[in-house]
């Protein structure tokens, strides 16, 4: 049994197929270009969709789709795609599903990438939040082993829990969200306000294939003892723990799984986060949750073709 993964964001469009196992047989991408219009963007979507079928010798039984946005699980329509001309109402589901003559489904990228994260760590338990920390900050959660979308496919939104009134503003618009602190960009402001000679920051500390001034190059500085470096990643931890005690709060969760490009350096902003836990009054939550940080840190193609084979199973 093979799932396909398609992965729909606002550059590129990757596909792949994996076992139940999660291991990777094929995969393809594409560039998404929305500019081009609606139909042509289906028009490519179904066809590479239908070439990585046609690679797979019939055994390919379900499709998963994460897309960013606000999304109808069960219409299987993006009800709205900031990262793609601003699209409403784009059925996505129902046209690949005709023409691949398989189920489809749609679920919200962090949705996605939270499920991969689950279903990639063997034995786990069935209560999970997965928090994606990359240039935005995507939540989902799993409760008793399902995926929980909410009424209305948005739940998880975590990165627009508001963590100070009146703060800082966010990509949505709105100020004081946690991704306005913990998101990268926000991370690197604040790495820009604290580092006087970014040139020079670069070249003591960054990877010298890669020297550049993002977050790998800010994590290495900290572990290197930068102390303007370690601060930055000590008030992003402690901005990601007061966000995430209030969903601990709420669910009282098994496991949080960190995964995103960002979760690379954990180890430089957990032991803040820690602490902010740590520092909780209803204790037991926070006491027994386990953090974790996913091995991947891209889940997201893995996670929507493995949600797509469980879904399928049950239908
Ligand atoms: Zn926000």
């Amino acid at each position: 049994m093979i799932g396909i993964g398609i992965d729909i964001g606002g550059t590129n469009v990757k596909l792949a197929a994996f076992t139940a196992e999660g291991r990777q047989l094929a995969e393809s991408r594409f560039k998404t270009e929305s500019g081009r219009g609606r139909a042509d963007f289906l028009r490519r979507l179904t066809e590479a969709a239908r070439a990585l079928k046609g690679s797979l010798a019939g055994k390919a039984v379900s499709v998963g789709i994460g897309m960013a946005g606000d999304i109808d699980p069960d219409a299987g329509v993006a009800r709205f795609s900031p990262n793609l001309c601003g699209w409403r109402d784009l059925p996505v589901a129902g046209p690949l599903e005709k023409a691949l003559k398989l189920p489809c489904f749609i679920e919200n990228d962090a949705n996605m990438a939270a499920w991969g994260a689950y279903a990639a760590e063997p034995g786990a338990g069935g209560n999970a939040i997965a928090v994606t920390l990359g240039t935005g900050i995507g939540g989902g959660m799993i409760l008793n082993g399902k995926l929980y979308h909410g009424s209305h496919g948005s739940a998880g939104e975590i990165g627009h829990f508001i963590i100070r009134p009146g703060g800082a503003r966010c990509g949505c618009g709105r100020r004081g969200c946690l991704e306005a602190y913990c998101g990268s960009g926000a991370v690197m402001a604040a790495a820009r306000a604290r580092v006087k000679n970014e040139e020079a920051f670069v070249r003591k500390y960054a990877d010298p294939a890669r020297p550049r001034f993002n977050t790998v190059c800010l994590a290495r500085a900290a572990r290197a003892g930068n102390a303007a470096a370690k601060k930055v990643w000590r008030d992003m931890g402690e901005s990601l723990g007061m966000g995430l005690a209030g969903a601990v709060l709420l669910f009282d969760p098994e496991r949080i799984i960190l995964t995103g490009g960002v979760s690379r350096a954990a180890d430089c902003f957990l032991p803040a986060m820690k602490k902010v836990f740590a520092a909780q009054s209803i204790a037991t939550p926070f006491k027994r949750v386990k953090v974790k940080v996913s091995r991947s840190a891209d889940l997201g193609v893995m996670g929507a073709a493995l949600y797509g084979l469980h879904r399928a199973a049950g239908r």
